[in-house]
């Protein structure tokens, strides 16, 4: 009889190298059936647009990858995965099936179901860890609970000792079967708005390994005080291909000690982008344990907060149209490349949520539709911790300053002119504050506030003693029991 194969299942895993369902599957020498499912059963936080536009090109590399090293073919089909899965293994007899474990509350549901089925049909079934530097539940405290605070988690994290880095399989006979062509997905946009998105981004494993060749020969440096800059290429830019697993944390943290224990005078700046990828970790683990932080506060007083909806304001803050330069630049750097500065996200965050008293959740949508990295974890986890309604989060008074923030990490004023060529001309001085600019300096800049750029949308002082007012009405901060313990 032949020799019946077994089901690696590609999810947010879309490597070959440092791939554990992968790699372990290949070694049981059993013919690999390699798929992707497109999920359309689960309906909660569908890719959002952008996402959706690098899952099309990342499925692209991952397809040509295995075609090229392996002759193998990725499957694609889509549908309901408790379905496929199953009629899959019926159709081509496998024994096993092989996956990477996803964090989300959704994903979680849906796995533990269709591990449930297999195993009820006597069918092997071998799930890893394959995105986070250790499971949630492998750090915790001394009473052996969840960490509810960064430092302490991050301290216990840097105790643990990491898996070592898996090859890429090397060889494997892959089975055939009946597969969607990638277009049939219609991840693509319609309409062309993506030009900035290929300007910018390069889906994919290659491309993932060689930027962080990149940032940790070119960036890495004086990482721990240029990444407040958004002018600068400081950051690394790997949260898409970490979203999508085109690279490991496995494979970043090895890379990233490597580097330093050949550089010592680098050590701060490495060990400070290790923890900034400790942050990625503890929103995971935060998901794990409060699943619903993606829709309600982690601390439920903040669910009584008296937001003040209000669609022109939205529509101002995602257009980049609010007359705060350094926010508008940041929505509309989101709007044209997918991605946003780190230092900018935190600014935008804050003015929607205190300045403008809209519902952190609003923020978050529109990042989850627009982000190339939306991440159900570090997109709930950060909003929250802006929002001051997180664990461990910024406390709600400490309400940023979008002036002082734009003259303390843009002080020329390059990064807001960049974005916002209509104040490409003023004087730097004014740059972060236009309405205060005198008449003639406004004229020479060729600038009519309220025409070319608009007048701010709220007085940053009233805005700042209103949200203040609001947060005092708020019932004594409670922290939420965790119901998702174990
Ligand atoms: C309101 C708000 C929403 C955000 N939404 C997302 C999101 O949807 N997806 C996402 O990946 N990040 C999100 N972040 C976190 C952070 O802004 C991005 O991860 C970072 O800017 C990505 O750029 P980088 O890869 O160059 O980061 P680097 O500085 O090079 O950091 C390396 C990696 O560490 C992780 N990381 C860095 N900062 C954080 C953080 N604060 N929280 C969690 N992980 C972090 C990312 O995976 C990142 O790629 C959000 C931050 C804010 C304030």
């Amino acid at each position: 009889m032949k020799n019946p194969p077994v089901i690696v299942w590609f999810r947010q895993d879309l490597r070959i190298h440092d791939n554990p369902a992968f790699f372990y599957a290949a070694k049981t020498k059993a013919p690999l059936l390699l798929v992707y499912i497109l999920d359309t059963k689960t309906k909660q936080w569908q890719p959002g647009a952008a996402s959706r536009w690098w899952l099309h090109h990342s499925l692209d590399a991952l397809s040509k990858e295995l075609s090229q090293k392996y002759q193998a073919k990725l499957i694609l089909t889509m549908g309901n995965p408790a379905q496929i899965i199953p009629s899959l293994v019926k159709e081509h007899q496998a024994t096993a099936v092989y996956w990477n474990r996803c964090y989300e509350p959704q994903a979680i549901l849906r796995d533990q179901e269709i591990k449930q089925d297999l195993m009820n049909k006597k069918i092997e079934v071998h799930s890893f860890n394959g995105a986070l530097l250790k499971e949630p539940w492998e750090v915790l405290n001394k009473s052996k609970q969840p960490f509810k605070v960064f430092t302490p988690f991050w301290k216990a994290l840097q105790q643990h000792i990491m898996r070592e880095i898996l090859p890429a399989p090397a060889q494997f006979i892959s089975v055939k079967a009946q597969s969607l062509n990638l277009e049939a997905y219609h991840l693509l946009p319609t309409l062309p708005w993506d030009n900035g998105l290929k300007e910018n981004w390069v889906p994919g494993e290659v491309a993932a390994k060689n930027h962080l060749k990149q940032f940790l020969t070119k960036h890495v440096k004086d990482y721990k005080v240029l990444r407040d800059y958004p002018k600068l290429r400081a950051t690394s830019r790997l949260s898409p291909h970490l979203h999508f697993g085109e690279i490991s944390p496995i494979q970043i943290w090895h890379a990233a000690m490597a580097f330093k224990d050949k550089n010592a005078s680098l050590q701060t700046d490495i060990m400070h982008f290790l923890s900034e990828i400790a942050w990625r970790e503890f929103s995971n683990y935060l998901l794990y344990y409060f699943p619903e932080l993606p829709d309600k506060a982690y601390q439920t007083a903040f669910n009584h907060f008296p937001w003040e909806i209000n669609k022109k304001y939205l529509s101002a803050w995602q257009k980049g149209l609010t007359g705060y330069p350094i926010v508008d630049a940041g929505m509309r750097e989101l709007w044209h490349t997918g991605w946003m500065h780190n230092r900018v996200r935190m600014i935008v965050a804050s003015f929607l949520i205190k300045h403008l008293l809209q519902p952190w959740q609003s923020g978050e949508a529109w990042f989850w539709d627009t982000l190339v990295d939306a991440d159900l974890a570090n997109n709930a986890a950060s909003w929250q911790w802006v929002a001051g309604s997180g664990a461990d989060a910024a406390p709600y008074f400490r309400i940023f300053n979008p002036i002082i923030q734009g003259e303390k990490f843009d002080k020329d004023g390059e990064y807001v002119k960049q974005w916002v060529p209509e104040l490409k001309q003023l004087e730097a001085k004014f740059v972060h504050k236009p309405w205060e600019a005198p008449d003639n300096v406004l004229k020479q800049a060729g600038i009519r506030l309220g025409q070319d750029y608009p007048l701010p949308i709220v007085n940053h002082e009233s805005a700042r003693k209103k949200a203040l007012a609001a947060y005092k009405k708020l019932p004594k901060i409670t922290t939420k029991k965790r119901p998702n313990q174990g």
